[in-house]
């Protein structure tokens, strides 16, 4: 409860963000302050342990920032889920549907071995589209999904609902 209370107040909304109706959740003022960003990493790393993971996935680009630090405390290997485009190798895609049409993440093709339990992190869970994606793609990479994690999930979205199917009984955590 502590925990939440400190992470909630580093939050802050803004109105009419990316566009008019929409209340972004802004998660800057948490990175900036170190006790906030630390009990942070240290909350995601303990869900590494408990969840036997042994690599991070981070969602760009928020979900990277969160991640990184979370490997290395963690001890384990950090693995990024990119934008259609962005990774130099040979890649794995998944398109999934936005709003107004559609986006794709890539991972690179041998960033995972069969075996291996992932656990992903992103910022914030809002309808959930992008978590699924990334969800599917790590089982396609030959990779366990050990758990998805986040830092704020917005429950009026029903992400958690869009999810579960795909989650295939994986835990959803949102600190
Ligand atoms: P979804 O695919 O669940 O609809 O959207 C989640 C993705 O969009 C996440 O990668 C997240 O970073 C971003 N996102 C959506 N809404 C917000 C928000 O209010 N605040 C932040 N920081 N990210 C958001």
């Amino acid at each position: 409860a502590a925990l939440q209370e400190l992470l909630l107040s580093r939050i802050t909304d803004v109105p009419d963000y990316p566009k008019p109706g929409v209340m972004f959740k802004d998660i800057t003022p948490l990175l900036s302050d170190p006790a906030a960003f630390g009990a942070l990493t240290d909350a995601f790393a303990e869900l590494c342990e408990r969840h036997r993971a042994d690599k991070v996935v981070g969602l760009e680009a928020r979900g990277f920032i969160l991640a990184a630090p979370v490997a290395v405390r963690a001890g384990i290997g950090f693995v990024p889920v990119r934008k259609a485009g962005k990774l130099p190798g040979a890649t794995l895609g998944q398109a999934y549907e936005l709003e107004y049409g559609t986006a794709e993440i890539e991972i690179h093709a041998d960033a995972l071995a069969p075996g291996d339990r992932v656990l992903v992190i992103d910022d914030v869970l809002a309808t959930g589209g992008t978590a699924d994606a990334s969800v599917q793609l790590i089982r396609r990479a030959g990779a366990e999904v050990a758990g998805l994690a986040v830092l704020l999930e917005l429950g009026f979205l029903a992400g958690r609902q869009r999810l579960q199917p795909g989650l295939q009984g994986a835990p959803l955590e949102a600190l």
